[in-house]
């Protein structure tokens, strides 16, 4: 008999080899899973935005080649040492949170989100492009078996940060609460904040986007080209919330007056211009402006829940795995109807 290592089966990866560069699809062999780590056959991942830190090397502590994807839907199909929690077969999502450090001084307060050492997945270790990914328990996240994983996908980032931004805010059933930007994020935003009850307004650029607004669940729309859009909302009586989507510090600078008394600008997008506020905009009438991100796997599951019982759906365009890259080309276009995914 040789003694040589059994053969292991090459799978597809779609790799960033170097910072800039374009993405490359190889084989590679099937990865074992570690000590607290297990093996997921993906079915389906997400491409977001930020995965532009990955592309385009915008941190320095990125290790190269590197697999993008923090929107990961699968199956779990090996599990490592010392996994007792996690079985052989469950359907799992992995988003950007990847792994706590557990130590640093976050962690020792239970403030898992804002670890210091946080590893987001697709960043500090090779994410959803790929049809088999290892994964830390801590990153897990259990998925209904009646959503559709296509569609769980881009729930485990660009949902998770509408519904828990939202979810986590001071406003209450029958709050005006503004969504600005129809796209990835606010669609999703519109759908979420219209079921958890507040007065919806949806904020977009051009009245060509109202329709499906109001179909997403906004009862107004607002038309940030044709409308002093601060104006519009102080009419309704000032937004208790405004989440802001689009990636634009101009945008939302306009949008601060719009706040009423208490009100707080939730940014979710990151846009690379400043925002621009005078402190008497805050002053009176106490308002705030607070940024937000993601959250934890278990919120992750909040949202997977929530999406289930009440027919949130993101929509999407899907493209093969083999097609990563002009997957991304489109997501960067900023054209896609709303969501890209891969499905692999
Ligand atoms: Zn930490
Ligand atoms: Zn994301």
């Amino acid at each position: 008999m040789a003694t040589s290592k059994p053969a292991i089966a090459p799978m597809k990866v779609a790799l960033v080899p170097r910072p800039g560069a374009d993405f490359q699809v190889v084989e590679r062999e099937i990865p074992l899973p570690g000590a607290r780590q297990v093996r997921i056959h993906v079915r389906a991942c997400g491409v977001c935005h930020s995965d532009v830190l990955t592309k385009e090397g915008l941190l320095p502590s990125i290790s190269y080649p590197r697999v993008p994807g923090h929107e990961v839907v699968g199956v779990i199909d090996e599990v490592g040492a010392g996994v007792q929690d996690w079985k052989k077969g469950e359907r799992v999502g992995v988003g950007w949170h990847g792994q706590q450090d557990g130590t640093c001084p976050s962690c020792r307060r239970g403030d898992f989100v804002t670890c210091a050492n946080l590893k987001i997945t697709g960043v500090g270790f090779d994410g959803g492009y790929q049809q088999y990914m290892v994964a830390p328990v801590e990153a897990l996240a259990r998925v209904p078996e009646t959503l559709d994983p296509v569609e769980a996908a881009p729930l485990m980032c660009a949902g998770i940060t509408t519904f828990n931004a939202l979810r986590r805010s001071d406003a209450l059933p029958g709050d005006l609460v503004a969504i600005q930007g129809v796209g990835g994020l606010g669609h999703l935003g519109i759908q979420f904040a219209n079921k958890f009850g507040y007065r919806v307004a949806a904020i977009g650029r051009g009245e060509e986007n109202a329709p499906l607004a109001k179909k997403l669940g906004a009862h107004v729309y607002v038309d940030s080209v044709a409308t002093n859009v601060s104006a519009a909302l102080q009419k309704l009586g000032g937004a208790r919330v405004i989440l802001a989507t689009a990636p634009s510090g101009k945008a939302m600078s306009a949008l601060i007056d719009g706040l009423g008394p208490n009100g707080t600008l939730l940014v979710v997008g990151a846009g690379p211009d400043p925002i621009e506020v005078l402190p008497g905009q805050l002053l009176f009438g106490k308002k705030r402006i607070q940024g937000w991100s993601a959250g934890l796997p278990s919120d992750s599951e909040d949202t997977l829940r929530f999406a289930d019982m009440t027919g949130v759906r993101p929509m999407i365009e899907t493209y093969p795995l083999e097609k990563a890259a002009e997957a991304y080309a489109r997501m960067m276009s900023g054209k896609a109807q709303f969501r890209v995914v891969l499905t692999i």
